[in-house]
């Protein structure tokens, strides 16, 4: 059943900067959506205008298929955790907890029921009686989700809640919110520009650019077959290489040309090049830094190396382009190195519209 549904949304601002375009999203009921994207996409926008912060410009945004465009916030039947916690500080924690619950009047055995339960799944039963000024930003991140759970609500929005803490704070709660969404089966929408973040909890991603999404897909596919050039580049903890090749047809068979070496290619990518006109055209090419083996192969040198312990992160060039590659840790600069691409994991992009070729 599609819960939350965002269809051909516009979002014009006063000073007449279009923060989102054409925005379509059906998100089904226990989905957690990432929205994902650099700074000034549009995800904020897109969530403030869920939460009904901000009004849309065009379009409908449809709860269970009533539309919602003209509810007040506190109808939506939606909670938000922000980035910034949004505790109220002379309140206890118990108080901040129980905040959403004392709005719908619920009785004070209840209340303290399902405090001390949402308390005790975020680990915060200790801290009850602190007020937020008393706690880490970790514990009060925590109390904001307590608070969350409490309220209960189909939709939960969730606006860069973790990017205030320390990387190893980001890893714990990470796996929190994971199983904060499979204790309430409720549907989330949360935005963050960390691509980490996108893969590791989202059922599905929303990679935006310019206001407009990219590519709506599983973590996986996103990874695995990026819809174009921005998409690859964007997401994978190892940076995806993207250079220009030339498709050559050589007695019968056509074949890549890239830094001054020809490379045969996998039949059914071939075919689609042949079927499209692109023989003698450039195209764009798409390896990540992990899809490269160390031997005979293309000729370069180590330019820069960062060490991570097992592994090093190699930057070397072939012709024009700097090329990023992670390589056993015994490299040094100015080494000499060969290596070759798996082509099996070769992407391929047109060089005009950036998009996908198959
Ligand atoms: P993100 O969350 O991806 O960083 P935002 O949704 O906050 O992006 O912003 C999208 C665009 O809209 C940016 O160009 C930003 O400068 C602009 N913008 C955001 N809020 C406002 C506002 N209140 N008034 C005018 N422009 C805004």
């Amino acid at each position: 059943m599609i819960t939350l549904s965002l269809q051909n949304i516009d979002k014009f601002y006063e000073n007449g900067v279009q923060a989102v375009k054409e925005l379509n999203m059906d998100i089904e009921q226990g989905e957690f959506i990432v929205v994902v994207g650099p700074s000034g996409c549009g995800k904020s926008t897109t969530l403030r205008m869920i939460a009904g912060f901000e009004k849309v410009t065009n379009g409908q945004i449809k709860v269970k298929n009533k539309v919602v465009n003209d509810l007040e916030p506190m109808k939506r039947d939606m909670s938000m955790v922000f980035q910034s916690y949004a505790l109220y500080p002379y309140m206890t924690v118990f108080d901040n907890i129980a905040f959403p619950l004392k709005m719908r009047n619920l009785g004070r055995i209840e209340i303290k029921r399902r405090v001390e339960e949402a308390a005790e799944i975020v680990g915060v039963s200790h801290y009850l009686k602190r007020k937020p000024g008393q706690l880490s930003g970790g514990q009060r991140q925590r109390v904001a989700l307590a608070r969350a759970i409490v309220a209960n609500t189909s939709i939960c929005l969730m606006d860069e809640p973790l990017s205030n803490l320390d990387a190893a704070l980001r890893t714990e709660m990470r796996k929190e919110i994971k199983r904060f969404h499979q204790y309430l089966k409720n549907t989330v929408v949360y935005v963050t520009h960390d691509q980490v973040e996108a893969m590791t909890l989202g059922t599905r991603i929303v990679v935006m650019k310019d206001g407009m999404i990219q590519q709506m897909d599983t973590p996986k596919n996103i990874y695995e077959k990026p819809a174009n050039t921005f998409v690859a580049a964007f997401i994978g903890n190892t940076q995806m290489n993207i250079c220009t090749a030339a498709i050559l047809k050589e007695e019968d068979q056509i074949k890549l040309l890239f830094a001054g070496r020809k490379l045969a290619i996998h039949s059914k990518i071939a075919s689609v090049f042949e079927n499209n006109h692109y023989i003698n055209k450039d195209v764009l090419i798409g390896f990540r830094a992990t899809d490269v083996r160390f031997e005979e192969g293309f000729k370069a040198e180590v330019e820069h190396v960062e060490h991570l312990g097992s592994q090093q992160n190699v930057t070397t060039k072939l012709g024009d382009h700097t090329i990023y590659l992670q390589a056993p840790a015994s490299l040094v600069i100015n080494q000499s190195i060969s290596f070759s691409i798996m082509m099996e994991k070769l992407h391929f992009f047109d060089a005009e519209t950036q998009k996908r070729m198959s």
